[in-house]
């Protein structure tokens, strides 16, 4: 049995089509629990630092799929060659938000059949819907996984048009519409930090910061308490 998490668990959930690439694939976890359900039939792990490649690696061996996994080095998805690879899925997942649009702004051309995005983001998602938008990708459902005190945003998207609103952008369209538990933990967790910085913030010295940060606790506690 290969040793998956709950958080990679259920972005295996949006998976799609025969093959994968999985980008920063570290352990390679995901790919191989993907082959063992029988959801894919191939898949091709990305990684940029030599000692999680390495370990991608072994694991793979480890567990008998170095038929099934090339393992390769490189930075996001300039590891795939837009002649030869046709990936039906690609997923970038364990990064910041700003990383992963990195990635993807930075990459583009090497997935012109244009596969779904499965992007699971540790923090500021924003960055990432702002390229979906802006890169012919629409959002056709977002999730909220908690592991280990955690909470950690899923991001699914396809070939489309969608037109967000800053609200959008920032808290997810999906996720806000119908908030669950998850997202109010989520957007309370992140009022209460912002205003452990305010407190420590002298209004008239830091004017700025100050009123950027009143503007976003101000965002968020609209988003928390709609009718107030
Ligand atoms: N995807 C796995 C998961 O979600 O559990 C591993 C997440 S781990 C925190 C992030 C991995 O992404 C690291 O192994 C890191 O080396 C790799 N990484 C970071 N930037 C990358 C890039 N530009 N291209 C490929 N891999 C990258």
């Amino acid at each position: 049995m290969i040793p998956i998490n709950q958080r990679l668990q259920k972005v295996s959930e949006y998976i799609q089509g025969q093959v994968l690439a999985d980008i920063g694939s570290d352990h390679a976890f995901l790919p191989m629990y993907c082959l063992e359900c029988g959801m894919i039939q191939q898949a091709i792990a990305g990684e940029v630092i030599v000692g999680p490649y390495n370990s991608a690696v072994k694991s793979v061996e480890r567990h008998g799929y170095q038929h099934k996994v090339e393992i390769r080095l490189g930075d996001g998805l300039t590891i795939l060659n837009p002649d030869k690879d046709i990936v039906d899925t690609v997923t970038i997942c364990g990064m910041g938000g700003p990383l992963i649009a990195r990635i993807l702004t930075e990459g583009m051309a090497h997935i012109p059949n244009r596969p779904r995005l499965v992007l699971q983001s540790n923090i500021q998602s924003e960055p990432i819907r702002h390229f979906l938008q802006s890169n012919g990708y629409q959002i056709i459902t977002e999730t909220l996984i908690k592991e280990r005190a955690h909470i950690y945003e899923i991001i699914v998207a396809d070939p489309g048009v969608m037109s967000l609103s800053a609200k959008d952008f920032k808290f997810g369209p999906f996720l806000h519409v119908t908030p669950s538990d998850l997202f109010y933990e989520k957007w309370t967790r992140e009022l209460e930090a912002l205003e452990d910085i305010k407190r420590n913030l002298d209004p008239i010295k830091h004017q700025v910061r100050f009123d950027e940060i009143a503007r976003q606790e101000k965002e968020i506690k609209e988003v928390l308490e709609p009718c107030n």
